[in-house]
């Protein structure tokens, strides 16, 4: 079996029992370096450590699917989920019949959501705006459909130094059809040592110092702060009054 583990965000105390418990069975541990950093806590003594970097994610299927066809017990760690973004498609991808078992995690924009108030509350969409291995034209055309819809839009991979220019397109592309003060949440580097916490909105966001450690948070039609938290409505209110008329009525 080899072992595909969402560590969650950053934090120890967010990982499931289950990723804790894949962990401490680890014969090898395959991932990116500052993930496999995060969890360096919870492996056996002993345990082999695979790391590498960035873009190297077939590298380290490959080489997870070879140590596991070799009779080892591999986890791959993934940060958060990892079925979303993550290492579990790739590995199904290049061995369709490798035994792969998922653990899944808390994901960047469930942790993000917990920081700023309750802003996925009602319908919400999840986009990635890299163009790395999604062309851009198709990343513009999810952005627009989601801007229309009034979806909450939870931005990953919202820029890098290379890619600021696609970021400022994108938030122009929500203004086309949300109001300047709709509310905007962006969380860096969520549950780790560093993590910022900000609110904002839309008519400002394109200025804001974004990065690749940041999950972006675009509020609907329904989102509002309340008392400093950004909470979209779920829709009880109207129940509410509702509620209120009916017995006279
Ligand atoms: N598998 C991951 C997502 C990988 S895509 C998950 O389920 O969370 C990588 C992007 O996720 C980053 O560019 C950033 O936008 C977001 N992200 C991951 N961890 C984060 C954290 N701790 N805080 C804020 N955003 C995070």
């Amino acid at each position: 079996m080899i072992v595909a583990v969402g560590i969650g965000p950053g934090d120890e105390a967010l990982l499931t029992g289950e990723a804790v418990d894949a962990l401490a069975d680890a014969e090898v541990v395959v991932g990116y370096a500052p993930y496999v950093e995060l969890i360096s806590g919870l492996l056996p003594v002993g345990a082999q450590v695979e790391t590498s970097g960035m873009r190297q994610e077939v590298e380290r299927c490959r080489l997870a699917l070879d140590l596991h066809r070799a009779g080892k017990r591999v986890v791959v760690v993934s940060s958060g989920d990892a079925g979303i973004y993550g290492m579990a498609g790739l590995l199904m991808e290049l061995d369709a019949e490798a035994e792969v078992e998922v653990v899944p995690g808390i994901t960047a924009c469930q942790a993000s959501a917990a920081r700023l108030g309750a802003p996925l509350m009602n319908d919400f969409a999840v986009l990635s705006l890299s163009d790395l291995l999604t062309p851009r034209a198709e990343v513009l055309r999810r952005v627009r459909a989601v801007a229309a819809a009034d979806l909450v839009a939870c931005l990953y991979n919202p820029t890098s130094r290379r890619r600021r220019p696609l970021f400022e397109e994108v938030v122009a592309l929500f203004l086309a059809e949300r109001a300047p003060q709709t509310p905007v949440g962006w969380v860096r580097n969520a549950y780790r040592e560093d993590e910022e916490v900000h609110l904002t909105n839309l008519g400002s966001l394109a200025a804001e110092p974004i990065d690749m450690w940041t999950t972006v948070v675009i509020g609907s039609s329904r989102t509002e702060v309340m008392g400093g938290r950004m909470v979209t409505r779920r829709g009880y209110a109207d129940k509410y009054e509702d509620a209120r008329k009916a017995p006279g009525e």
